[in-house]
C-alpha cells in the first residue's frame, strides 16, 4: 500500500524509512483508532522472512531485533479493509479480525450510501438511494 505523502513523520524504523502518523485520515468519516482493524502476528508461526515488513508502504510493522522477527508497531496505520500482508504471508502467521465486522461497520455507518452520492456525478444519477436501500443492495453481495 502507498503512503500518503502529507501526513507528518513521526520517526524511522528499523531500515531507516520514514515513519507517518496516518491515524489522522478518517474513514469515511469515522475516527481510524475506532476502528479495530489491523494486523495481528503469531510468532510461533512467523519465519522472520520479513515480507511483511518490507512491503507495507504504510509501516505498521517494524523490527524486532531480539525476535528477529516483526512486531506490529503503528496498528492504526493499517489501511481498513486490507488484508495483503497476511495474503503475502508464507506460513499464514498474521490475522485480521472477522471481515463480517467490517460488513457491520460499513453498514452501520451508511458508507455505501456515501459512495454511491461520490459517484452519482460519473453514473448520471442525481438521486442517490436512501438508507434502506443501500443497506439491502449491500447486504445482498
Ligand atoms: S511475512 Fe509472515 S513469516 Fe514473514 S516476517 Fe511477516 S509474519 Fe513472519
Ligand atoms: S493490511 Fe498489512 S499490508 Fe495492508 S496496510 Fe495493513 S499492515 Fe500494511
Amino acid at each position: 500500500m502507498s503512503t500518503p505523502n502529507n501526513m507528518p513523520t513521526i520517526g524511522k524504523d528499523a531500515l531507516g524509512r520514514e515513519v507517518k502518523d496516518l491515524t489522522k485520515i478518517s474513514w469515511w468519516g469515522m475516527n481510524r483508532k475506532e476502528i479495530n482493524w489491523y494486523p495481528t502476528i503469531d510468532h510461533d508461526k512467523c519465519a522472520g522472512c520479513g515480507l511483511c515488513f518490507v512491503t507495507c508502504g504504510r509501516r505498521v510493522f517494524d523490527w524486532d531485533d531480539k525476535l528477529s522477527k516483526p512486531v506490529v508497531a503503528q496498528p492504526y496505520n493499517c489501511m481498513v479493509g486490507c488484508q495483503t500482508c497476511a495474503n503475502l504471508c508464507p506460513t499464514s502467521a498474521i490475522s485480521f479480525p472477522d471481515v463480517s465486522e467490517m460488513k457491520k461497520l460499513v453498514a452501520k455507518n451508511n458508507v455505501v450510501k456515501k459512495s454511491f452520492e461520490k459517484i452519482a456525478p460519473l453514473i448520471n444519477c442525481d438521486k442517490p438511494l436512501d438508507d434502506e436501500e443501500t443497506e439491502s443492495n449491500f447486504n445482498k453481495s
